[in-house]
This record gives C-alpha cells, structure tokens and sequence, in this order.
C-alpha cells in the first residue's frame, strides 16, 4: 500500500507538547503512519486536503484500563451493593459467553470508543487471541493483556506466550502489542506473579494488574501475611515504571505513597470506582509521589461508558470533592491525563500523546461549533468539562482515516452493533437480583 498523505486544517490545534503549544487556525500534516507538520495552515498543502471547519485538532485519546468485550454487560449489573459485583454478579454472567460472543463484544467497544476520539487502549480480557482479532479490525493502536488466575495459570501463561508469538511487545513494530495481565492481588499467588516477573523481564512487556480493588482483595493479600496490595506486589518486584496498576481503590496512606514512589503508572478510573465501590482512589496521593497517571473507563458494564471526556469531567469533579479543594485537578493536567500522561504510562510517549513532526498520526478533530461548546474562551476547560465523545468528528490513527463526519470508514457500524446486540440478548435473563 502507497503511503497516503493528508494535509488537516482546522479552527485550532492543541498539540499538547511540552509547551502545550497551540495554533488558530492549525494544522497538521500526514505522510504515511506519521506526523510530518504541525503549524499554521501552510501555503501549499499536499496530500489530501481535509477540510474541518469548527474543530480543534488534538492527539488521539488514550484509555489506559478497557475491557472492551464487556460492552455486553452494559445494563445488567447496576446498584449492586460493595463486593458483590464481580464474584456475585459478573461470573455467572461471564460463564455465558464464549469467544464469539467475547469477540462481537470487544469490536462493538472498539466502535463505541472511536467514535468518541480514542485512538488507543489497553485492553484485558479472557480469550485475547480472541478479542485481538476485533481490535486489530478495528484500526485502533492496543496494547492486549490475557487475563491470568492461579486457576489455569499454566494455560492463561501458554495462551499469553501464543499472543506474544503473533504480537510481540513492542509498540515502535506492531500497533497491536502485547502486555502481561495478571489479574490481581487476591487471585494471583506469588508463584503466578514471580513467572510474570520472569516473562516480564525476557519478553520486555509491561504488567497489568488490578490493585486494591475492593475490600475482600485488601483482607485476602492481608491474611497471606502482607502488610497490603502494594507492599505484596513490591515485595515481587512488581511495582515501577514498567506496571500499570489499576483503581488502587483501597489503598491506605502509605501503600499510595509506595505505588508512587516507585514512578508506578497507575490507570485511574474514577467513574467506575465511583459506580461500583462508591469511592475516590488516593490517586491525587500517588501522583504527588511520584506516580505516572493516565485514565481508564474500565468495563461498559462499569460506568456505563467508553467516553472519556466523561471520564476526565468525572475525574475532576470527584478528586475535588476529594480532596475538598477545588483546585485540585486542574483542566490541563485532565486533559494530559487522556494524552501526554497517558502514552507515558504506557510507556508510548516516543510515539503518540502530542502532535509532533515524527510521531504517529493519531489525531481527532473535535467538532466547536455546538451550543454546549461556545463560547471557545478556554479550549482546554470545554474539551474537559463541557466535549463529550459524540463531538468528535473524524479520527485518524496511524495516519489512516478511521472516522470521517462523524462515521466509521473501516467498520461496519451497522453489522457489528446487530450481531454484538445479539451475542448480549442471550444474557439478560442471567442478570442476578434484578
Ligand atoms: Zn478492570
């Protein structure tokens, strides 16, 4: 394939760079996978010219904790009181659906998220081979982690070599890539962990683990004698740059402290937290120690979106009532949280979260022009408090055109929300206490 090259003009472009520059009017220039301009409109455009009118450009949206074939349970598990959710709810739901089911869920995710400007995630499952077939279809910049239990470690560990095989780990060569997914503290022992050490260390992939997500994880690492999730995961080698810690829900003072200290990247996902555990993470206490955060909507079936634009609305709202401060948060850092901070938590900054001569061209142009945006006094203040994901008008990753007016031009947005909504049909009936 001849690599195509594109020439974006827009009102605006938010690069998001380390000086946070920003052009009136912008743009941005394409060749190939990569970012060869950014600027004022340039006198002789090449390429394609893409005309948009009433946007802003900025860098690809980053959703650093998914699990995209969980867009099926959206709906089936709301007002569940704390620490029924995932062993009373979400198994039996989960013991219901197979690889077909997981795979029609995970692209009908891998949809909803670019329609709303994300470029790229990282996404967890079961049957990742599966779901990886989806997100690589869907054009989409992933970095997939198998799940991993001590129940069927041996086969989670083979299934994760196999993904491995076809990936590889490194994001520079493939734009699907992969990561190690030990599931958490309570359902991983020190065994299972000390080999995704192992593995971690010869295949150079990053850990993703969830952290202190609920209580009953914090009281069953307890009773193994540790002093708490973070500690255990130190004590394995397995906090620092190279792991991305999810929620930290119920981390106490100390063990926020330590998950920062150690420059740990942490997926901070305050709506889900909110809705299921109705509480804020210490994550202003691990950022100030040293804490590299980008922000995740975790499940659909969590919050009950993909968009995050709620997702940074809602991370400012919650950690200022937190905090009792309003101001902490502040819009710039929240918006970083989705871009510049969330490539460096995944450990992709060399390649994507700003708009920079030589990056990758993610790029999404956010439409202006509607009542809830104007009047456009601070651009980085309405992208976080007032954009939500259905402004985004075209997206590009890797330079190819995977949204254009507010379409998919890739995926088959009709077939895959019927056969997706089919694959869900089967599981309501499942749904316990409702
Ligand atoms: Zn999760």
């Amino acid at each position: 394939m001849s690599a195509a090259s594109y020439t974006l003009l827009a009102d605006d472009v938010l690069t998001l760079d380390a000086h946070g520059t920003h052009h009136t009017p912008g743009a941005v220039g394409i060749e190939g996978a990569r970012i060869s301009y950014v600027g004022p409109p340039p006198k002789a455009p090449t390429g394609t010219v893409v005309r948009l009118e009433g946007c802003v450009l900025l860098p690809g949206l980053i959703n650093v904790h998914t699990h995209t074939p969980m867009w099926l349970f959206r709906g089936l598990t709301e007002d569940v009181p704390r620490g029924e959710w995932l062993a009373g709810r979400m198994r039996p739901l989960e013991a219901r659906v197979g690889p077909r089911e997981l795979r029609a869920g995970g692209l009908a995710g891998c949809l909803e998220m670019l329609l709303g400007g994300v470029t790229t995630i990282a996404d967890r499952y079961r049957a990742m081979g599966d779901v990886a077939d989806a997100i690589e279809a869907s054009g989409l910049r992933a970095v997939v982690a198998h799940s991993l239990y001590d129940e069927g470690a041996e086969r989670g560990l083979r299934d994760t070599e196999s993904l491995l095989e076809r990936f590889g780990a490194d994001p520079e060569r493939s734009r699907v890539w992969v990561g190690l997914g030990p599931h958490a503290t309570d359902t991983c022992g020190p065994a299972l962990l000390g080999e995704v050490a192992v593995l971690a260390q010869r295949s150079g992939a990053r850990v993703f683990i969830h952290l202190a997500q609920s209580e009953a994880e914090v009281a069953a690492v307890r009773a193994r004698g540790h002093a708490g999730c973070a500690a255990y995961l130190d004590a394995l080698g397995l906090l620092g740059p190279t792991v991305v810690v999810a929620h930290g829900t119920y981390l106490a003072d100390d063990e926020a402290d330590l998950v920062g200290r150690r420059r740990t990247a942490v997926a901070h996902c305050p709506s889900s937290n909110a809705k299921l555990e109705g509480r804020v993470a210490p994550v202003a206490r691990m950022r100030q120690a040293g804490a590299v955060v980008g922000l995740g909507t975790d499940a659909a079936c969590c919050n009950n979106g993909m968009d995050l634009f709620a997702e940074m609305r809602m991370a400012g709202l919650l950690n200022k009532v937190a905090a009792d401060d309003p101001t902490l948060f502040p819009a710039a850092d929240l918006l970083r949280m989705v871009t510049s901070d969330a490539a460096a938590a995944l450990g992709i900054e060399h390649l994507v979260g700003s708009l920079e001569t030589g990056k990758r061209a993610d790029v999404i142009a956010v439409d202006k022009r509607s009542a809830h945006m104007q009047p456009w006094h601070d651009p980085v203040a309405n992208l976080v408090y007032a954009a939500r994901g259905s402004d985004v008008r075209a997206v590009f990753v890797d330079g190819q055109p995977l949204v254009l007016d507010r379409h998919p031009v890739r995926l088959d947005a009709e077939r895959i929300l019927a056969d997706a909504v089919q694959a869900a049909g089967a599981l309501a009936p499942v749904a316990v206490g409702r």
